[in-house]
């Protein structure tokens, strides 16, 4: 079948030449004169095509007055330019192919509206809603701009292990990977012993790529990873998920000023990118969903992000006179709450917090001369908050083996990484993006579990 998707034919303005579209009916109107509209949505584009089909086609009677919404049809027919308000061009069929039916009894995507709570259990049918299919398109745009923009900076893809032995966070909360389920392979006292596992050795799902970058950028610079990761926190929030996506570059020969800049660069590139090639999709998002989405999109694409160190972002928000749920103070993480207040109060634009203290940060982030702080960065967003998390790395073998011990890590698992420290170490620094927390705040969505296909959360893994 040579097929033209439906995108490309609502810029066409070639009247009278012959094409074929296949898409699933969005809605059937029958007009008192014996023929149908039907409006055939394929997911190239946010708009339909409204395809008429004259009862005099052979299958009017027969199936075309039984397609309802959910149809799986092809239409082949004249380009015509479209007398009715809302669309440019019309299909005016000449032979309508019915795929697969919908039973209007059984199909849950009925006209009326579904709650995104409902559309969760229907996660193999949400694809074929309004909203689900802008998020897919707006999360390719990002993916596909993603890949652009490092590309363009001569950053290498890199693809890191799913599997992993070391915890890069050091935080504990991993998934193991293990093939030692059951009973008949536990010793004697009940205890499973690692060295018969798989791997001969305790393995996780990994939550970061970035060690493992870390060997690349120390050889080829300027690298990225683009892949999946897991945590198993037990964390039931709007922002969390167990398994979500990251971006992660690394460079070499870069502080953490350096990394601020790029992380700026990126996110400033991503939102100019879907204004340009996503305005339906946004525009849908904006009406029905966020009225403030495209204002500050805007913004986010015109403005210098604002940078603050932490010691800053804590005075600020101690100043601030709000009332905080959790109370503020030097040494305490940001909560989403003032993640939130200084991007969307204090600032009103996007902030960079730099230089949080140590005893809340990941091991592998460099120390500061004061000794308590590290070269950390968050980056934080309106409505979203925190969207990136990144360092400058301790380059310096002591100093990398003195934050091991002071954070109760074991050393003996990290050799390989210590071993960057001790051949041509340099300076080097990145960070992560969580790419659900992008497509949030690219599409204004509320809930994570409604900007990944299918959502892994704590009770949830169905589809
Ligand atoms: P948070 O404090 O918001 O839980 P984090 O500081 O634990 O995040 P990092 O380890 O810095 O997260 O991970 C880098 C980025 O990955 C975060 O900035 C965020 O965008 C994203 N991210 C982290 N955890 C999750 C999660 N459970 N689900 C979705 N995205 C996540
Ligand atoms: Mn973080």
């Amino acid at each position: 079948m040579r097929r033209t998707l439906i995108k490309h034919a609502l810029q066409r303005d070639d009247f009278g030449a012959t094409i074929t579209v296949a898409g699933w009916i969005r809605t059937r109107r029958d007009s008192k004169g014996g023929f149908s509209f039907l409006e055939v949505n394929d997911g190239s584009s946010f708009a339909s095509l409204q395809v008429i089909a004259d009862g005099s086609l052979d299958n009017y009677e027969s199936e075309v007055l039984s397609l309802n919404i959910g149809s799986a049809i092809s239409a082949t027919g004249e380009l015509v330019e479209s007398p009715g308000a809302g669309q440019r061009v019309e299909l005016r069929a000449t032979e309508i192919t019915v795929f697969g039916y919908a039973d209007p009894e059984t199909y849950p995507l009925q006209k009326k509206r579904i709650s995104f709570e409902k559309l969760r259990e229907l996660a193999h049918l949400r694809p074929r809603t309004n909203t689900f299919g802008a998020v897919a398109r707006v999360r390719n745009a990002l993916a596909f701009a993603t890949h652009r923009f490092f590309q363009d900076r001569d950053f290498l893809y890199l693809h890191t292990p799913i599997i992993t032995a070391s915890d890069a966070e050091g935080a504990g909360e991993m998934f193991q990977v293990t093939t030692l389920g059951n009973a008949s392979s536990a010793g004697p006292d009940g205890t499973l012993d690692p060295a018969e596992d798989f791997f001969g050795r305790r393995t996780f799902l990994t939550v970061s790529g970035q060690l493992e970058a870390e060997t690349y950028a120390l050889a080829l610079d300027r690298v990225y990873t683009f892949g999946p990761t897991f945590r198993a926190e037990n964390s039931n929030t709007r922002r969390h998920l167990a398994e979500f996506w990251m971006v992660e570059p690394e460079m070499a020969f870069a502080d953490n000023h350096d990394n601020a800049d790029l992380a700026e660069d990126y996110l400033r590139y991503l939102v100019r990118h879907i204004l340009d090639h996503c305005a339906d999709d946004l525009a849908f998002f904006n009406r029905w969903v966020d009225e403030g989405l495209l204002e500050r999109l805007e913004l986010v694409a015109g403005s210098r992000f604002e940078r603050v160190t932490y010691r800053e972002a804590v005075e600020a928000l101690q100043g601030s006179g709000e009332a905080f749920e959790f109370p503020v103070e030097w040494g305490s993480d940001l909560q989403s709450e003032h993640e939130r207040y200084l991007t969307e109060t204090t600032f009103g634009r996007p902030v960079i917090v730099t230089d949080f203290p140590f005893d809340i940060k990941a091991f592998y982030m460099r120390r500061n001369d004061d000794g308590e702080t590290v070269a950390a960065l968050d980056v934080l967003v309106p409505d979203v908050g925190e969207i990136i998390g990144g360092s400058q790395r301790e380059e310096r073998l002591d100093v990398l083996e003195d934050s091991i011990a002071r954070k109760g890590l074991p050393a003996e698992t990290y050799w390989w990484y210590l071993d960057l420290r001790r051949f041509g170490s340099a300076p080097h620094a990145g960070f992560g993006l969580g790419f659900e927390r992008l497509v949030q705040f690219c599409t204004g969505m509320q809930n994570i579990r409604d900007v990944i296909a299918f959502p892994r959360t704590p009770k949830s893994a169905e589809f």
